[in-house]
Order: structure tokens, then sequence, then C-alpha cells
């Protein structure tokens, strides 16, 4: 089961610039301002880190899809 995409949704909470994910997965994770996912990340190489990311932010609005399937943590 691969993560296939990850994103921002705040379509219940707003992201509140912590930098949570980003010290866990940097390899991923931008906090510049709001968070953004960097273009050129492995997703496969960093899976577990995504997914403690998306369970440790502290609002919830880290999404992420395995295999083409939509996927939230929290
Ligand atoms: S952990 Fe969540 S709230 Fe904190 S910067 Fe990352 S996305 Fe935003």
């Amino acid at each position: 089961m691969a993560i296939t995409k990850v994103w921002l949704d705040e379509s219940e909470n707003e992201c509140t610039m912590c930098g949570a994910c980003e010290a866990v997965c940097d390899g991923v994770f931008e906090v510049p301002e709001k968070m953004t996912v960097k273009k050129d990340a492995d997703f496969a190489a960093n899976e577990a880190e995504i997914k403690e990311a998306a369970d440790s932010c502290p609002t919830g609005v880290i999404a992420y899809a395995v295999d083409g399937g939509e996927g939230r943590a929290n």
C-alpha cells in the first residue's frame, strides 16, 4: 500500500504553521508559512514518517492517498 499523494486539507481545520511535520519528515514537508509538500518528495522512502506526521499534526490537516484511495490518519 504505497502513498501516492500528500496534501494540505484545510476543509475542516487550518494549518497553524507549528512546524511539527517538518520536524518529523523534512524530506517531504516544508513550512515556509503554511505546510507545503516538496515537489521532489519521495513518498515511498518516507512512508512511515508521513504517517507519523499526519498522526501528530495538531489540527489533522495532513491528508494522504494510498494507491489512489484517499486516507487520513486523524
Ligand atoms: S504539523 Fe500540521 S499544523 Fe503543524 S505545520 Fe504541519 S500541517 Fe501545519
